[in-house]
This record gives C-alpha cells, sequence and structure tokens, in this order.
C-alpha cells in the first residue's frame, strides 16, 4: 500500500500523487501526518516564486503519528522531549541539524540555520528517494539527523499545528532581547514597548509571545480590521489600520503611545519592503528592529543610511531559527492565556490542498491547516 500526497508538480499544479510506502532503517521514522498547517511560503512556491526542482512535496508545519521506527532513532537523531514511542505525536523541524563541517558550523555553532548542508522537508525533490520529505501527505519519511520533539500530552494537535510559526514568532522576539542589562534601556524586557507590523501568523504569534515573555504596550499595524481586532484579542493595545491612516499619521500614533519618543523594539512581519522604512521610522532612538517578514525577496527600498547612524538603531535579521526554539515555541502554545484556537481555520481534507493554498493569505483567514486523514 502506497502513500498519497498532494504533490506540488509545477508552479499553480497540485496533485494526488501515490508513493511506495518506505520502510524505516536504522535511524529512520515513519509519520502518518494528522495535521499540517499551510505556510506563507508553501504560497509562494506554489506560484511559482521559489526557485524548486518539481516535483515538491510541501508543508513543513506538522504533527505526525510515529507508526514506524528504526531501531536507533535516539542516536542517529536530536529528540527532544523524549524518548519517543509508536503512536506519539511528534514535530518535526523543517531542517536537519547542521553539517557540524562546514565554515559557519564550525564557527557560529549556535546560528545552525545558516549551514548550507542541511536537509529541508517541505522543500527537498520528491524524485529523491524515498520520496516523502513533505507534511502535505498521509505519510512522511524522517531520516536520521532530524530534530524531533515530542509533543506533550496535554498540548491539542491543533495547537501544535502553530509550532513551526510559534518558533518563528519566539526567535524574533528573542533576537530583540538584550545581554541581561534591562536597566540601561537596551532591547526588549518586562515593560517594554514594542511594535509589530503585520498581522499576519507571524506578526500574531509575535504578539502573543511579546504579551507571554512581559512586554509592556503592543502596538500592531495591519491593512485589515479583521486581523487587527484578533490582533487585540492574542493582547495587542493599541491597532493602527493602514487603510484608515496615512503614514504619518500611524506614525504619530505610534509615538504618542509611548512618551513622544516611539517603540523601544519594531518587528517587521508584514514582508514588505515599505514596512521596512516604516520599522526604521518608528522605532525610538537606541531601539532594535527586528526584521523577520521577507523570507522571499519581495524588493527594495531607498532608506538614508544617516538614520540608522542617528538613531543609533540595531537591526536585526531573523533567519529561522536554531532546533530548540521548538522547544520554546511548545513551551509558548501549552502555556499562553491567548485564544490562539482563534487562528486556526477549519481542518481541510488532503485533495483540498489547493483550495487552502488559494485561502492562505486572505484576510478572514490566518493559518489554513490540511488534516490528511480527514
Ligand atoms: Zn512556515
Ligand atoms: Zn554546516
Amino acid at each position: 500500500m502506497g502513500a498519497v500526497t498532494a504533490a506540488l508538480l509545477a508552479p499553480d499544479r497540485v496533485e494526488l500523487t501515490e508513493f511506495d510506502r518506505p520502510s524505516a532503517g536504522p535511524g529512520d521514522m515513519l509519520l502518518e501526518i494528522i495535521s499540517v498547517g499551510i505556510c506563507g511560503s508553501d504560497k509562494h512556491m506554489y506560484l511559482g516564486h521559489a526557485n524548486l526542482e518539481f516535483p515538491v512535496v510541501a508543508g513543513h508545519e506538522l504533527v505526525g503519528r510515529v507508526v514506524a521506527m528504526g531501531d536507533d532513532v535516539a542516536t542517529a537523531s536530536s529528540v527532544v522531549g523524549g524518548p519517543v514511542a509508536i503512536d506519539d505525536r511528534v514535530a518535526i523541524t523543517p531542517s536537519t541539524l547542521g553539517c557540524g563541517r562546514c565554515w559557519h558550523c564550525q564557527h557560529v555553532p549556535h546560528k545552525p540555520a545558516l549551514c548550507p548542508n542541511r536537509m529541508v522537508y517541505g522543500f527537498t525533490p520528491a524524485s529523491r528517494e524515498p520520496h516523502l520529505f513533505g507534511g502535505f501527505a498521509q505519510l512522511m519519511f524522517v531520516g536520521p539527523k532530524s530534530n524531533i520533539f515530542r509533543i506533550p500530552d496535554d498540548l491539542s494537535t491543533p495547537r501544535a499545528v502553530l509550532t513551526e510559526p510559534a518558533a518563528v514568532a519566539t526567535r524574533a522576539v528573542e533576537r530583540a532581547m538584550g545581554t541581561g542589562v534591562p536597566h540601561v534601556g537596551e532591547g526588549l524586557g518586562i515593560g517594554k514597548r514594542v511594535a509589530v507590523l503585520g498581522a499576519g501568523p507571524i506578526g500574531l504569534l509575535a504578539v502573543v509571545a511579546l504579551r507571554h515573555a512581559g512586554a509592556g504596550m503592543i502596538i500592531v499595524t495591519d491593512a485589515s480590521a479583521p486581523r487587527l481586532a484578533l490582533a487585540r484579542r492574542m493582547g495587542a493595545d493599541v491597532t493602527l489600520n493602514l487603510s484608515e491612516m496615512d503614514d504619518d499619521a500611524r506614525l504619530a500614533a505610534a509615538r504618542d503611545a509611548t512618551d513622544g519618543v516611539g517603540p523601544d523594539v519594531v518587528i517587521e512581519a508584514a514582508g514588505v519592503p515599505a514596512a521596512f522604512e516604516e520599522a526604521l521610522a518608528m522605532v525610538r532612538r537606541g531601539g532594535r528592529l527586528v526584521e523577520v517578514g521577507h523570507y522571499f525577496d519581495s524588493g527594495a527600498i531607498q532608506l538614508k543610511p544617516h538614520t540608522v547612524c542617528q538613531k543609533e538603531v540595531d537591526i536585526l535579521g531573523v533567519w529561522a531559527y536554531p532546533p530548540i526554539q521548538f522547544e520554546t515555541a511548545l513551551s509558548l502554545l501549552q502555556r499562553t492565556a491567548a485564544p490562539i484556537d482563534e487562528l486556526l481555520s477549519t481542518p481541510l481534507p488532503l485533495a483540498e490542498l489547493e483550495e487552502g493554498l488559494r485561502l492562505t493569505g486572505r484576510e478572514e483567514t490566518v493559518k489554513v491547516v490540511i488534516n490528511p486523514g480527514a
């Protein structure tokens, strides 16, 4: 019996495609996908924005049930929250472990996402054996060097589907944290004032993380009133609607809310180049700007380097996260008081992945979910 996937055969073309069911050799695992979220990057791939070798079984925001396991998974992979057994629910980071040998692995091992030799689930060509490298499928193959996280029993599967985007969001928030000297007024800490630009899944989960981490005032900007209403439900204090206020009015409102100086931290999660410009204009002098919205290249802006000097602003990029960020994400999803279930739409079956991709990014849907077993 094979495994059905919703494979991306070319841009704009998804088809149910069956592959042989692989066996789980030493160090391998087979997961039955219970639930998988659609990421903005899945949509970019579908629209042909990524340089991919088709076909690809996409999907990297997954919760799987272990249905087969080779002997030495615990030594071949990194297992957290384990030990892991048959029938356990797990989340897998999209990236495998760094190679340990390249320049970046040797010199900056705390940033394994910079290793160019990682395999990435959900982006690997399905022409490679054993084909099942993505979450939009009944079954997924998990090989050695994977990062496996056992999902805590008291965390529901719908919430656990948010683990990967919550890892991105918590990483963005933690990038703004200082080096343990909050009294000098740098970076993020209890009571600090933060603006989040963009109320998509990452922006909204950043709000959840900020509230959980003790931030003071949280300001959110977006062009969608329903998204901003959701941002308030997640913990935002002030919301500024781009479709109702011009740039100057938004900057003035952000300053009014922060003693006339601007937020300590601005997190750019909109993925629109102009939002970076706004972030730089909005952040207070001596503040921090975190750029997490641009995994895909969506163009350029003009900026004055003088502003970076004059503001003495720290600008910090985010490129994925170290694997252990999943532990942070799981802890947040388990313990947050925010009604995060409201971020999820009604799950669709695997055959409706294309519909899910169409819905992704619309203002009425934040995180579209596929349940392959449904
Ligand atoms: Zn994602
Ligand atoms: Zn490496």
